[in-house]
C-alpha cells in the first residue's frame, strides 16, 4: 500500500482529506478558484468549511494525495503530527461594528509565529476581537480577546468531552507582549507536559500556581495579582 503522509487518513479507512492553510478563515478569489480548480482536476467528492476556518478535500485516493498537495502550494497544511491545527479568528475591526482589536492580523501574525513547531498534543488557538468572544476563546488551548485596553490572553481551555474554561493569564497586553505570551506558554507546554496532553488536561494536573511560580513571575508585562 502506498505510504501517505501530511494527509488525513477518512473512516473508509482508504481514502484521505486535505486541509487548506487559511489563517482566520481569510481566503482570495484567487484561492478559491485555485482550490476550485484542484478539486474539479481530481474529482473530489467532498470540500467543507471545517469549524476551523479551513477547507478540507476529503475522499482524495491515495495516488492522488502528492499531486493534490503539489497543486495546492502554500495554500495546503500538511497534518503531520501534534502541532497548532488552526487559529481561528472572528471578524474584528475590519468587519464587526463591536471589534476593540484586529482580530485577524492577530490570528495571522500567530499563525506564522508558530508555523511548522510541534507540540506533546494538537492546540487549537481562537482570537476574538471583542469580549463577545465569538471565537469561542475561553474554549481553546490559547485564547485572545480583544478590548479597548489591548488584549487579554487565556491558556488551558478545551471543548469536547470534558471541556474547561482557559485560565486568564493576563490582560490589557499591545499586539508585541500577546504574542510575545502565546509563545511563552506554548513552550513552557511543549518542555512539561506528557505526551498526548492537552493543555486543559495540563493546567489541571500542574496547576495555577505552578504556571505562576515557574513561569508568569519571570514576565515583566503581567501583573500577578490579577491571574
Ligand atoms: S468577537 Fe466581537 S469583534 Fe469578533 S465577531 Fe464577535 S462581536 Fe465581532
Amino acid at each position: 500500500m502506498k505510504k501517505v503522509s501530511g494527509a488525513i487518513l477518512q473512516r473508509d479507512g482508504k481514502t484521505y482529506g486535505i486541509m487548506t492553510n487559511s489563517p482566520a478563515g481569510i481566503v482570495t478569489p484567487r484561492d478559491l478558484e485555485h482550490i476550485a480548480a484542484v478539486g474539479r482536476k481530481f474529482h473530489i467528492p467532498i470540500m467543507k468549511i471545517t469549524s476551523g476556518q479551513r477547507i478540507i478535500l476529503a475522499g482524495i485516493k491515495a495516488e492522488d494525495v502528492e499531486p493534490v498537495f503539489q497543486e495546492l502550494g502554500d495554500l495546503a497544511m500538511p497534518d503531520l503530527g501534534p502541532c497548532v491545527k488552526f487559529v481561528q479568528g472572528c471578524l474584528g475591526t475590519e468587519m464587526c461594528k463591536w471589534g476593540a482589536q484586529d482580530s485577524i492580523k492577530m490570528s495571522s501574525k500567530i499563525q506564522g509565529l508558530i508555523n511548522g513547531k510541534t507540540f506533546p498534543a494538537k492546540v487549537k488557538i481562537g482570537v476574538s476581537g471583542c469580549q463577545r468572544c465569538c471565537s469561542e476563546s475561553q474554549l481553546r488551548d490559547i485564547g485572545l480577546i480583544g478590548t479597548t485596553r489591548g488584549w487579554i490572553v487565556l491558556f488551558g481551555g478545551n471543548g469536547g468531552r470534558k471541556p474547561r474554561m482557559a485560565d486568564p493569564i493576563a490582560y490589557s497586553l499591545s499586539e508585541d507582549e500577546a504574542c510575545d505570551l502565546v509563545l511563552r506558554l506554548l513552550e513552557f507546554y511543549k518542555k512539561h507536559a506528557q505526551t498526548d496532553e492537552r493543555t486543559a488536561r495540563f493546567m489541571e494536573r500542574i496547576g495555577i500556581e505552578t504556571l505562576k511560580s515557574e513561569l508568569l513571575t519571570m514576565i515583566p508585562y503581567i501583573s500577578l495579582d490579577k491571574v
